[in-house]
């Protein structure tokens, strides 16, 4: 669609980021075209309102300007969800494996409750490791996944599959 094409178009490829051999996509140019980055918000926000969302979790970083945009405008509360050792409260902490070592995520404790459906907000996926932590983070604290949504998917890294393993149903969805 022009929708699709117009944030395509905004998505830059910078090789050998953060290391050789490695094609990072920069989502700065989407960020810094208003029409852009409002088309954006508006499909992401479409999302969950039709998968019935009570909120939204944005991931550390891009995640958190995505995310804050998207719960306002379909009119929901935003929870960070971060790197280990950021939250100032009682936190659930989940971590996952990375290519060398491991990471861990936090979010607080207080903010979901089993009344919540949240749909999970970042820029990419890659290998599905840090959306999936996510996933469990969020069951663990008794809410219930209403999916994920991501601006753009690495297809190769393989990131789908595993992360519809845990997904049981509920949806990813790429713009
Ligand atoms: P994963 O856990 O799926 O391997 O990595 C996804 C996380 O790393 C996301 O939070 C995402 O922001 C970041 N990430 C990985 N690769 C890229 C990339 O090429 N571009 C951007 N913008 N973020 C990336």
């Amino acid at each position: 669609t022009d929708i699709q094409e117009l944030l395509l178009s905004r998505i830059r490829d910078v090789a050998d980021y953060p290391q050789p051999g490695v094609m990072f996509k920069d989502i700065t140019p989407l960020l810094a075209d208003p029409a852009a980055f409002t088309a954006l918000t508006d499909a992401l926000a479409e999302v969950g309102t039709r998968q019935g969302a009570t909120k939204v979790v944005g991931l550390e970083a891009r995640g958190f300007i995505l995310g804050a945009p998207v719960a306002l405008r379909a009119g929901l509360g935003f929870i960070p969800v971060r790197k280990a050792g950021k939250l100032p409260g009682a936190t659930l902490s989940q971590a996952y494996d990375l290519e060398y070592g491991s990471a861990r995520i936090e979010v607080h404790a207080q903010d979901l409750s089993a009344d919540d459906r949240v749909l999970v907000v970042d820029d990419v996926l890659a290998t599905g490791g840090t959306a999936e932590a996510s996933v469990q983070l969020i069951r663990r604290a008794g809410a219930e996944v209403a999916g994920v949504a991501v601006l753009m998917e690495l297809s190769f890294l393989g990131g789908r599959e595993r992360l519809e393993r845990v997904l049981a149903g509920a949806p990813l969805e790429a713009m």
